[in-house]
C-alpha cells in the first residue's frame, strides 16, 4: 500500500482529489494533514501558482516523511484584470476573506468590463522527503458571468461559465466538473506518472 497526503485544508480540493484519485492507481491511500493531527499551515510567499505549490508540497512533506506528498495552488486569472485575482484567488477581498466576498469583489472589478474571459489554474506538486519530485499543471478556460448560479463546487465557481457545457462550474455535478477542470487535468498527469513510476517512488 503506498500512502499519500493531500496537503491542503480546503473541503472543496480535498472532496475533488479524493473522487480523481480513487480508485485510480493500485494501492493507493490517501490522507489529508487532519488525519496525521497536522494543524499548521505554510505561509504562501511564492509570486507564481509553480512556487506556492512546491511551497505548500515541501512544507508537508517536511512534516510526514517517508510518504508522498500532494500540494495544489490553483486561482482564476481574468484576461481583463491583468491576470488578477491569481495566486491571490483565495484571499482576493482582504482580511478575513471568503468564497462570497472574493466573488462580489471580482464581480465589482468586472463592471463596465466588456472581455469576461477568464482560466482557472491547477498546479500540482508532488515530493517526498522534503524533496520535489514534479509538477503537474492544468487549466481550464471560461467566461465571468454578473448572475451568480449554482450551488456545487466551492470558491469562484459559481460565476465561472464555461461555454462547452452552457453552465457554470457551480451548476455541474462532482463528476462533470471532475471531467474537465484544470484541477482534473493537472491530477491525470499525476496518475499517469504514478502509475508508470509507483515501483520506485
Ligand atoms: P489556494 O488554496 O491558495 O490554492 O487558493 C485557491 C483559491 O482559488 C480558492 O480558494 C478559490 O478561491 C480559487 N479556486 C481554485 N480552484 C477553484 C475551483 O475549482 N473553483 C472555484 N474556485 C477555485
Amino acid at each position: 500500500m503506498i500512502d499519500l497526503l493531500i496537503a491542503t485544508n480546503n473541503n472543496g480540493k480535498i472532496r475533488e482529489i479524493r473522487s480523481l484519485l480513487s480508485g485510480s492507481v493500485q494501492d493507493l491511500s490517501l490522507f489529508t494533514p487532519e488525519d496525521f493531527g497536522i494543524k499548521i499551515s505554510p505561509d504562501e510567499n511564492g509570486e507564481t501558482f509553480l512556487e506556492n505549490s512546491i511551497e505548500k508540497s515541501l512544507f508537508y512533506s517536511n512534516l510526514r516523511k517517508g510518504i508522498l506528498t500532494i500540494a495544489d495552488d490553483s486561482g482564476l486569472m481574468v484576461n481583463s484584470l491583468d491576470g488578477l485575482p491569481g495566486i491571490r484567488s483565495a484571499r482576493y477581498s482582504g482580511d478575513n476573506p471568503d468564497d462570497k466576498k472574493n466573488i462580489i469583489k471580482l464581480l465589482n472589478e468586472l463592471k463596465n468590463k466588456q472581455n469576461r474571459d477568464a482560466g482557472f489554474i491547477s498546479v500540482i506538486t508532488l515530493s517526498k522527503d522534503g524533496k520535489v519530485i514534479r509538477s503537474f499543471i492544468g487549466e481550464v478556460r471560461g467566461k465571468i458571468i454578473d448572475e451568480q448560479s449554482g450551488s456545487n463546487g466551492f470558491g469562484y465557481d459559481p460565476v465561472f461559465y464555461y461555454e462547452p457545457l452552457e453552465k457554470t462550474f457551480a451548476e455541474l455535478s462532482e463528476n462533470e466538473k471532475n471531467r474537465i477542470s484544470h484541477r482534473s487535468i493537472a491530477l491525470n498527469k499525476l496518475k499517469d506518472y504514478l502509475k508508470e513510476n509507483i515501483d520506485t517512488l
